[in-house]
């Protein structure tokens, strides 16, 4: 098999292997091929100690108590919060910790549910939702933010509409133009698929939402570990990322919020740390973040996040882009030329338009289902995913049921995607399926 030149490397993840532990295991013998960091990535040494090192030194619950160690955990929280915050342009107060962006997106549907319940200052008022107005998404969406907006639409009367995709996997920015309308409040969209592996037009959508007045709300998952983000500057009202895709552990995420927007949101969850006096009948709260943040809080997690945007910070994103848009090239050309694979998402065949990509790709390859092509490649060690990938609608829209993705991360090499592109041109011949 041959493959196109390799266009320039910003950045030699040989050299930064060495800080991922598990990237040095093997799998039945084999060396591994890890291609799955879109569902989670692998994670580097310093994102472990710094969460051991919190839990051995200092751990206490951070906004209580008067002694050293929860002053300790409480200074460390708030500066992860910082942090993080400034790798996504914003504000520490425009970040509420979250446990993913599942619960982000869950948490801003059911915020506006209360809106349109009354509940919440007088500002929340224009969040409410009267039966007739419009919830919009992308028939491209992961579905954690597609089903809390059905439930929302449910709750509220409120009309669920979405943006279709084009064949070759762009969003259809003309029938964008009359799905945005005067009863849109709410659009909702991914900044990149966690299939299609393209970069949406979010300048397009959100001036449209403007337009008609509507919040945005950004789903960020796909594109916080892979590009320079700037949340501020992209405009949207809302955005959500998790930490476990961005070399952070579990059970933390990001939901960032325009000042104005999440003072004016009513809370999700409620109970300790979010108020400001509490009596038996009523209470008050304090203002975002620790608004929307009830409970004791996810604090060797965060400590472990910011850990995991200092490791990404110092590689440096535009670097990691280009690393991985140059792995993006090499995965799709080599797809391209293997008999039997359809790629979900081409927009180079079909329009000629260019677009911007992240380093995944999902398609089809066939004669072979996708689990057993999972399987096959396991058997040499390399992992990938294979299902709807939680986008249902969008394998629907293209006929399929499941298909199998490879999705890179600042740690893959152009090797390991040959050897994925290797053995994947084995598994027709292996089971006997002919051109
Ligand atoms: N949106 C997208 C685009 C995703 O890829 C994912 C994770 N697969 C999510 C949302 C949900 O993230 P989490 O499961 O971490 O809450």
């Amino acid at each position: 098999m041959s493959f196109l030149p390799l266009t320039s490397i910003a950045l030699d993840p040989s050299a930064l292997r060495g800080d991922f532990p598990i990237l040095s295991r093997s799998v039945d013998g084999r060396r591994l091929v890890y291609l799955d960091s879109a569902a989670t990535s692998q994670k580097p040494r310093s994102v472990i100690d710094a969460e051991v090192a919190f839990l051995t030194n200092e751990n206490a619950a951070a906004h209580r108590g008067a002694h050293t160690l929860a002053a300790e955990a409480t200074e460390l929280f708030e500066d992860a919060r910082a942090t993080v915050a400034a790798f996504v342009g914003a504000e520490p107060e425009q970040l509420v910790w979250t446990s993913g962006a599942t619960a982000g997106l869950n948490l801003v549907a059911y915020a506006i549910g209360n809106a349109t319940l009354g509940r919440g200052a007088p500002a929340s008022a224009r969040f409410a939702l009267a039966p007739g107005d419009e919830i919009v998404v992308t028939e491209i969406e992961h579905h954690a933010n597609l089903v809390p907006w059905q439930e929302l639409a449910a709750r509220t009367g409120a009309t669920l509409r979405h943006i279709p995709v084009h064949d070759d996997g762009r969003l259809d920015l003309d029938a964008a133009a009359s799905v945005i309308g005067e009863r849109t409040r709410v659009v909702a969209f991914t900044h990149v698929s966690n299939v299609l592996g393209i970069v949406n037009p979010v300048a397009d959508l959100v001036a449209l939402a403007r337009s008609v007045g509507a919040l945005t709300v950004l789903d960020a998952c796909q594109s916080a570990p892979h590009l320079p983000l700037d949340l501020p500057i992209l405009g949207v009202d809302l955005a959500v990322f998790s930490g476990h895709k961005m070399l952070g552990p579990y059970g933390i995420g990001g939901l960032y919020g325009r000042t104005d927007v999440l003072e004016a949101l009513p809370p999700f969850l409620t109970g300790g740390s979010m108020i400001t006096r509490v009596t038996l009948d009523r209470s008050e709260y304090l203002p975002p973040p620790q608004r929307f943040e009830a409970g004791t809080q996810p604090v060797s997690q965060a400590i472990a996040l910011a850990a995991a945007v200092r490791y990404l910070d110092g590689v440096g994103m535009e670097a990691v882009h280009a690393h991985e848009r140059a792995l993006g090239e090499r995965l799709i050309d080599g797809l391209r030329e293997i008999e039997g694979v359809r790629l979900l998402g081409d927009p180079s065949t079909a329009s000629g338009q260019a677009v911007e990509r992240v380093g995944l790709a999902a398609f089809d390859l066939d004669g072979v289902h996708a689990h057993d092509v999972g399987q096959f490649l396991d058997s040499r060690g390399i992992a990938v995913r294979v299902g709807h990938h939680c986008a249902a609608p969008l394998h629907a829209r293209f006929g399929l049921t499941a298909s199998v993705r490879a999705s890179t991360a600042l740690y893959n090499t152009i090797d390991e995607v040959d050897v994925f592109l290797d053995a994947l041109s084995q598994v027709r011949p292996f089971f006997g399926v002919s051109a």
